[in-house]
């Protein structure tokens, strides 16, 4: 059995989403930005797609742009603001738990002069609202915090960042690419400037995402080209992309709830039976609003990669919170920003599901688990120790 349950990295093409796209990957070809007879097909689906995204969020389709990944939308929101209000500051805050597309970009900013603020989360990965409102500065230009964490699926209090950013008139981006498509998301409503997400997590291609920018935020020019995308993110449009992202946001929000439903269900079934058979385990952000397919567990006294593998070897893929920086493994920052002790932080596994697993392949992967978690645990020098030294509690 081959059981895929690595739906935060990235999930399956939509059936449906492939066919609305195959006649702009064939058929029409035109560059949209051309005014001629070849252009008229591929110009009319990218305006289509950006009004049925625009129609989603509640926006102006001026107000939405195309990018190519939910990274560059990340990169091109940071630096667009740091760029067009360095004269006004260059003071930003975030949390500690942001994906490396941000994390990664607030430390180039740093390096370029750019002083950041990292807040601090509680042990369920939770921002301090308190501490938030202690980091605000007269420099303070941008605030950014994702909506929910890929690592733990741990929901931020966006609405409560959103009303303080805006009493302070500091700038506040926000990094929805988990939560697209899962969730419903009206960023005016919310009080949101800027907010990125991509279409490969929702069901649609992969390469393509979308920024909102409220109108009336300045933008300081990142990428330099064509007129596309209103100047923002200049290169030939991806049409067939374009298509597919918006035909699979279409399709994930005709039935949000249904979806978050069912995937709780399974997700909270596996993380029951697991609680039960395995013992020594930490079930993560357990007790707060967290994505519905995510469940993050950490298998004390056991190293996350060789789980991995040997979940692996059974046909099931799951990704682990340690990231492999030049010869050394690093545990993942997110875990160790909510407490996580470093030497249990490594045994961390994140299971995560999405609308095509089944109740037979969590089954399935309960079993395996059981077994491999047994047979680890026995040649595990770490776990006999700790067996040793706890006789009668298990
Ligand atoms: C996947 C992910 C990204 C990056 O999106 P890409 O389209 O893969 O570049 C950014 N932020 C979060 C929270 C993600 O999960």
């Amino acid at each position: 059995m081959k059981v895929y349950l690595d739906n935060n990295a990235t999930t399956r093409l939509d059936d449906e989403v492939f066919k609305d796209m195959v006649p702009y990957l064939t058929e029409y070809y035109g560059n949209a930005s051309s005014l001629h007879i070849f252009s008229k097909e591929t110009t009319l689906a990218m305006n289509n797609s950006r009004e049925t995204i625009a129609n989603i969020l509640e926006i102006s389709p001026d107000e939405f742009i195309f990018t190519g990944s939910g990274s560059e939308a990340d990169n091109l929101a940071i630096r667009g603001i740091a760029k067009a209000y360095k004269n006004r500051g260059k003071h930003i805050i975030a949390s500690p738990i942001e994906h490396p597309a941000i994390k990664n970009t607030l430390q180039d900013l740093i390096d370029d002069g750019y002083d950041v603020t990292i807040l601090p989360v509680d042990k369920n990965a939770v921002v301090d609202i308190k501490a938030l409102k202690d980091a605000i500065r007269d420099d303070t230009i941008l605030i950014t915090v994702m909506h929910a964490n890929n690592e733990v699926g741990t929901f931020q209090p966006i609405e409560e960042i959103a009303k303080i950013a805006k009493e302070n008139k500091i700038i506040f981006h926000v990094d929805a690419v988990q939560t697209m498509g899962k969730v419903p998301i009206k960023p005016k409503e919310i009080g949101i400037d800027l907010l990125s997400f991509s279409g490969h997590k929702f069901y649609g291609p992969k390469g393509i995402g979308g920024l909102y920018w409220r109108n009336g935020v300045r933008f300081g020019s990142i990428l330099t080209g064509g007129n596309q995308e209103n100047h923002r993110r200049p290169g030939t449009s991806d049409v067939a992309s374009m298509v597919g992202i918006a035909s699979a946001l279409k399709k994930a929000v005709s039935n949000l709830k249904e979806e978050f439903q069912k995937e709780e269900q399974l997700r909270d079934y596996f993380e029951d039976e697991i609680s039960k058979k395995i013992s020594e385990i930490i079930v993560n952000s357990k007790d707060v609003k967290r994505l519905p397919g995510t469940s993050s567990i950490t298998f004390k006294y056991l190293e996350g990669e060789s789980i991995l593998l040997s979940l692996s070897v059974k046909g099931i893929a799951v990704s682990s919170g340690s990231a492999c920086s030049s010869d050394e493994l690093q545990a993942s920052h997110v875990l160790l920003a909510m407490g996580i002790e470093p030497k249990f932080a490594h045994g961390t596994i994140r299971f995560s599901l999405g609308k095509y697993n089944t109740k037979e392949e969590i089954d399935y992967t309960i079993n395996t688990l059981v077994e491999i978690i047994e047979r680890l645990r026995n040649i595990s020098p770490l776990w006999n120790e700790f067996k040793n030294e706890n006789k009668e509690r298990i």
